[in-house]
């Protein structure tokens, strides 16, 4: 039968490459930093998650390197029979210590805490209402609840408060966002969210994957950023990023709700611990988090160096703070294609980023995203600099 099958696949697949949509990965033959190895030569990296710059920090490596030795190399089970150490225990106490919250628990990945955090709770007689560009895996997760959906049009709090009154018959109502939405790298606008909650009787989830570690005052996200720690109900991140940049995730929250996950959440129940290396290395990343502001005080000086050099060459960058800086060209008929042959254009500049266009992004919105680090140097932010105004100027764009 495979035959037949085989065919059509194959047409599927030369179907996107047509239509543009085929996703090619470029093969990395280095360590994860500023500077990356690819087709053995030295790039700069700005499409990467790692934030602080901590997934190759040394401290991190030696404190995982240590764990290897102590711990073993993996568990051999789920959490309830025999997979759960006393790192793992210490790390969900840092980790809700660091968020704010009460109680935490450990996924394998984010999107499994997405994947497993709506069904326990959310039967028929409650609504989920989600933001329109909410994350693939919580898009995910709401499908395996029972509950009733609403979707509101991108940050738009009318259209929220009009869903909460519309389900005000629900049993329970939980407003679900993404705190750093990717590809604008644009907030959630958290305090309005937790006052229509309040004043709804609702409750508020927020995935913070591109926002823990490093946005708010101290890093503690966008619940600290907007002055709502406290008011959120539930969070959910990730290790992925920011935090190392290994696997793993969280969901932080009320006790009694985690309490709740760790007897009803399948991807809890039915899936593998983490592994202790990984454990001890995010106990060194929040050590790090509490006790040094360098990486994040560079991240931000990365951040605005890039941020302002792009708009003095000239580029539609929207204004905002967050190391994703996404560079738009509005302006210009053919956005896509632009998008495109600019970021080809900047890798041979040695400059590695992605251009995304529709269906990423909506049609007319093409850009390309960078994504700055505190392992970049302020000289990396310069040179990406000096290759967008060679290139900018080759596709006419800058002056
Ligand atoms: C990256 C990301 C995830 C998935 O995180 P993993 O730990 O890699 O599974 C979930 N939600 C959001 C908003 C993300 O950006």
């Amino acid at each position: 039968m495979y035959g037949s099958y085989g065919e059509y696949l194959r047409s599927e697949l030369e179907e996107i490459r047509s239509q543009g949509l085929y996703k090619s990965e470029r093969i990395i033959e280095s360590p994860q930093g500023a500077e990356v190895v690819v087709g053995g030569r030295k790039i700069l990296n700005f499409c990467a998650n790692n934030y602080l710059g901590l997934a190759s920090d040394p401290r991190v490596i030696e404190a995982a390197r240590q764990t290897l030795d102590q711990w073993g190399y993996g568990l051999s089970s789920v959490r309830f029979i025999c997979g759960t150490t006393s790192l793992h225990k210490r790390l969900e106490e840092e980790l809700s210590d660091f968020l704010g919250t009460e109680d935490t628990i450990l996924y394998a990945a984010c999107f499994d805490a997405n994947g497993g955090v709506f069904e326990p709770f959310m039967s028929e007689d409650t609504a989920i209402i989600t933001d329109q560009l909410n994350h693939a895996s919580i898009i995910d997760g709401v499908r395996l609840a029972k509950a009733r959906r609403a979707i509101y049009e991108h940050g738009d709090m009318e259209k929220l408060e009009a869903a909460l009154e519309l389900h005000a018959d629900a049993r329970l109502r939980l407003v679900v966002t993404d705190g750093v939405f990717s590809m604008d790298g644009d907030y959630a606008k958290l305090d309005e969210i937790c006052d229509l909650a309040e004043k709804h009787d609702a409750m508020v989830m927020v995935d913070e994957s591109h926002a823990t570690g490093f946005t708010g005052p101290t890093g503690r996200g966008t619940h600290e950023r907007c002055g709502v720690m406290g008011r959120v109900d539930v969070i959910t991140t990730t290790l992925g990023k920011a935090l190392g940049g290994a696997l793993g995730g969280c969901t932080s929250g009320r006790r009694e709700m985690i309490e709740w996950l760790r007897q009803k959440s399948r991807p809890y129940l039915f899936s593998n611990s983490i592994p202790p290396m990984i454990c001890g290395a995010s106990l060194e990343v929040l050590r790090i988090l509490r006790e040094d502001t360098g990486p994040l005080d560079r991240l931000r000086e990365n951040e605005r160096r890039l941020r302002s050099g792009l708009r003095e060459l000239g580029f539609d960058v929207n204004p905002g703070e967050h190391p994703i800086v996404p560079v738009h060209f509005r302006k210009h008929e053919y956005d896509a294609k632009l998008a495109q042959a600019m970021s080809a254009d900047l890798l041979e500049e040695g400059i590695y980023c992605i251009g995304f266009s529709f269906p990423v992004v909506p049609r007319g919105q093409a850009r390309i995203r960078l994504q700055v680090s505190a392992a970049h140097t302020p000289a990396h932010v310069d040179r990406c600099l000096e290759a967008f105004a060679t290139v900018g100027r080759r596709h006419g764009i800058t002056a």
